[in-house]
C-alpha cells in the first residue's frame, strides 16, 4: 500500500453511497486515476469544494496494488476556474475536453505532456477570448500524444510531400491526407481544402504558447470539426456524449 501525492485536474465526480464520492482525476505523476473519497460529502476539511470538475488540485491518495480504484485521502485546491461555470458554452466545451481525456487515456499510465495540455486548455478556456476552433487544436495535440497523430505533411498513399499545386482528401482509416493521384486506391475519403491542411501543419509546428495566433475561417473550422468528429468515432467506436450536447448548442 503506497501513500502518494500529485498535482491533478478533476475530470468527473459522482455521488457514491451515502457520504462518499467517486472521482476520476488526471494526475501529473500517475496519469488517470479513479477512486473513492470516503466521507467527502461531510468532510469540508479534507475535500471542501476541491472535487469539482475542472479544479486544479494537489491530491493525496492511497493505491492498493492490484486494485483498480484508489482511496482519495484529501485534496487541496491550487486553482479553480469559476469563469467556466458562468458560461454555458464554456462548460460544454470544457466537458468535451474532460470527456476526451477520461475516455481516451489509459488508467495509471504517466504522461506528463497530457497533464500539461489539459491544464493549458482549461486555463485558456477560463479566458475571455476563448474560441471554439481552439478545441480542434486540443484534439490534434491529444491524438498526437496518444499515438494517432493525423498526417498532414505527406500523402499517406504515395508519401509525396504536400504541395499547394495538388488537391487532397482525408482518409480516416489511414489517418492522413491522400493526394489526387491516390484517390482511387482509398475509400471513405473526406473533402479537405488546402487551407485547412495548412492550418493543421501550423498546429503541428507551433508551441502551445503560440496556438492563440492560429485562426480558422468558418469553412476551414467546419472541415476540421467534421474530420475530428469522424476520426474520434473511428478510434473510440462511438460519439462522445458531450459532443452531442455541444452540437445541439452550436
Ligand atoms: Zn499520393
Amino acid at each position: 500500500m503506497a501513500h502518494l501525492a500529485s498535482q491533478a485536474i478533476v475530470l468527473q465526480t459522482s455521488d457514491y453511497a451515502e457520504w462518499d464520492r467517486l472521482a476520476s482525476l488526471y494526475t501529473r505523476d500517475f496519469g488517470r486515476i479513479r477512486g473513492i473519497a470516503k466521507g467527502a460529502k461531510r468532510s469540508q476539511k479534507r475535500f471542501g469544494s476541491a472535487l469539482e470538475p475542472f479544479s486544479h488540485v494537489d491530491v493525496f491518495f492511497v493505491d492498493k496494488e492490484n486494485h483498480g480504484l484508489i482511496r482519495l485521502e484529501r485534496c487541496r485546491i491550487i486553482k479553480m476556474f469559476p469563469e467556466i461555470a458562468l458560461d454555458i458554452k464554456k462548460i460544454t466545451f470544457g466537458n468535451y475536453v474532460l470527456e476526451l481525456i477520461n475516455t481516451l487515456t489509459p488508467e495509471k499510465v504517466k504522461q506528463t505532456e497530457i497533464f500539461d495540455l489539459l491544464l493549458f486548455f482549461i486555463t485558456l478556456l477560463g479566458q475571455e477570448d476563448f474560441r471554439e476552433e481552439l478545441l480542434r487544436i486540443f484534439e490534434f495535440r491529444l491524438f498526437s500524444l496518444l499515438g494517432y497523430q493525423p498526417q498532414f505533411l505527406h500523402c499517406v498513399g504515395c508519401g509525396q510531400e504536400f504541395s499547394l499545386q495538388n488537391r487532397y482528401k482525408f482518409s480516416i482509416k489511414r489517418g492522413g491526407i491522400v493526394c489526387q493521384g491516390c484517390y482511387s486506391q482509398h475509400t471513405e475519403l473526406l473533402p479537405l481544402s488546402n487551407g485547412t491542411i495548412r492550418i493543421f501543419q501550423q498546429v503541428q509546428n507551433f508551441t502551445l504558447l503560440k496556438v492563440k495566433r492560429i485562426f480558422f475561417s468558418p469553412a476551414e473550422h467546419e472541415e476540421g470539426k467534421i474530420l475530428f468528429d469522424k476520426f474520434l468515432q473511428y478510434h473510440i467506436g462511438k460519439k462522445p456524449k458531450s459532443l452531442e450536447i455541444l452540437e445541439q448548442l452550436t
